[in-house]
């Protein structure tokens, strides 16, 4: 297999000025293309270090794309450096040239002779041409190493990897193989349970490769196949998700972009059930991300954010008597809330959320616990206590998670 390295030239990313975001994109291109990048690497604007990185890749790598430091000022030193290693001649590529000096023409200004050098280019190298930029990419071939240099700016390196250094790898590497991968999505189990029920599933698997995810309170598993054709790996998908669906199906609640929200409104439109929050801790944010699915108005009523006791009693009709008795923070007032917000907006479904969102206890209550209660037209009713760790925001991002989770199933 192909090993695969990153560097990034420039002092910029070592202050922490700039995220590495190169890096990232192209490690996202060579994965899809089932290349593997061992390593990212970062060095500053200094001829020494960049050798010495340079070297150090030479040695462990078959592949190594630099992004940056090709530009015209003195502390743009890659291809310099670079050639500590090719010793090869520099020479001024004529097109390039042309682009840099049209570009000052064109604004009105003179041209220093250092924006020459961001022509030049190694002898032996393959020019990219830089239609969104002055200087070009260039891909090398040094000892067994294929080298490809590409502009620090991201939308130049993007242009010039997805017109020019792609194709050129697919071809060099022979990447006729197909790959097709689907991200299934749960939610109710944890990502160490998910694993536990497809242990020996994961570990046996090495195409389709099965890859766990999880991000506040869901957790995704990344099927990956490679085939001769698309067909034959969107097959072996399929296959693998109907053994892993056997397994675990109750937590699937879909594939690709779809999120928990939009499966929650579309079920809800299917049953033609109505829904009204009253919210407390979660303030609004469980209606806002109903409403931010195109469609909801026809499943969504509104909701009542009433965070302060008195605006429980006076806005949701929560009994003074039951806030006395047992607070805000209960079983019992959560389920008010949810009966009182479905008869005020004449729902289906009534959904309350309340609870300590922390950093502090209220109420005698930890941070973290929070009451759910959910009543489905007169019969179905349900509360449920749960406690989430975190601050404030996990918390309060937790229990809307929760209350998806607790309409789906
Ligand atoms: P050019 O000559 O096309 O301007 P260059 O090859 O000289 O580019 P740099 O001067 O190193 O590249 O970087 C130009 C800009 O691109 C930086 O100021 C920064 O904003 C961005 N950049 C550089 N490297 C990266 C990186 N690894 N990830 C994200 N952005 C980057
Ligand atoms: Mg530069």
């Amino acid at each position: 297999t192909v090993k695969a390295e990153i560097i990034g030239v420039g002092t910029e990313l070592l202050l922490g000025q700039i995220a590495n975001t190169n890096a990232q994109w192209i490690s996202a291109q060579l994965a899809a293309q089932g290349i593997h990048v061992y390593f990212h690497g970062v060095v500053g604007d200094n001829f020494n270090r960049c050798v010495e990185t340079f070297e150090a890749a030479q040695r462990r790598s078959d592949l190594v794309i630099v992004t940056g430091g090709l530009g015209p000022t003195e502390d743009d030193m890659t291809r310099d450096a670079a050639n500590e290693l090719f010793g090869q001649t520099l020479l001024e590529d004529a097109e390039s040239l042309k682009r840099v000096e049209h570009f000052y023409q064109k604004n009105n200004r003179i041209m220093s002779p250092n924006n020459r050098k961001q022509a030049l280019v190694f002898e032996h190298a393959r020019v990219l041409q830089n239609h969104e930029g002055m200087a070009p990419g260039m891909i090398v071939e040094h000892e067994g190493v294929l080298w490809i240099f590409l502009p620090g700016v991201p939308s130049e390196m993007k242009h010039l990897m997805e017109k020019h250094a792609m194709p050129y790898l697919y071809d060099y590497y022979d990447l006729s193989t197909e790959i097709v991968s689907e991200m299934l999505r749960f939610i109710g189990i944890g990502e160490s349970q998910l694993e536990h029920e497809l242990q020996h599933m994961i570990s046996s698997q090495t195409n389709p490769t099965i890859a766990p995810l999880a991000s506040e309170g869901e957790v995704g598993l990344r099927l990956t196949a490679k085939g001769e054709t698309k067909q034959e790996a969107g097959t072996m998908i399929a296959s693998l998700k109907n053994r892993i669906l056997a397994k675990v199906g109750n937590y699937y609640y879909g594939s690709g972009e779809v999120t928990i929200q939009q499966k929650v409104i579309g079920l809800l439109k299917e049953q033609q059930l109505t829904i009204a929050a009253a919210e407390s801790l979660t303030g609004g944010r469980f209606t806002d991300q109903m409403i931010s699915v195109p469609g909801a108005s026809s499943v969504c009523e509104g909701s009542l954010v009433t965070y302060t006791p008195a605006m429980k009693e006076s806005l949701l009709g929560v009994p003074g008597d039951l806030i006395n008795e047992f607070g805000t923070i209960s079983e019992e007032c959560a389920r008010s809330m949810a009966e009182n917000v479905q008869r005020l907006t004449r729902s289906n479904i009534g959904i309350s959320f309340t609870g300590v969102a922390g950093p502090d206890a209220s109420e005698g209550k930890d941070p973290g616990t929070v009451f759910i209660s959910l009543r489905i037209n007169k019969e179905q009713e349900l509360v449920k206590k749960f406690h989430f760790n975190g601050g404030r925001e996990t918390v309060r991002n937790r229990a809307v998670k929760k209350g998806y989770e607790l309409l789906f199933h």
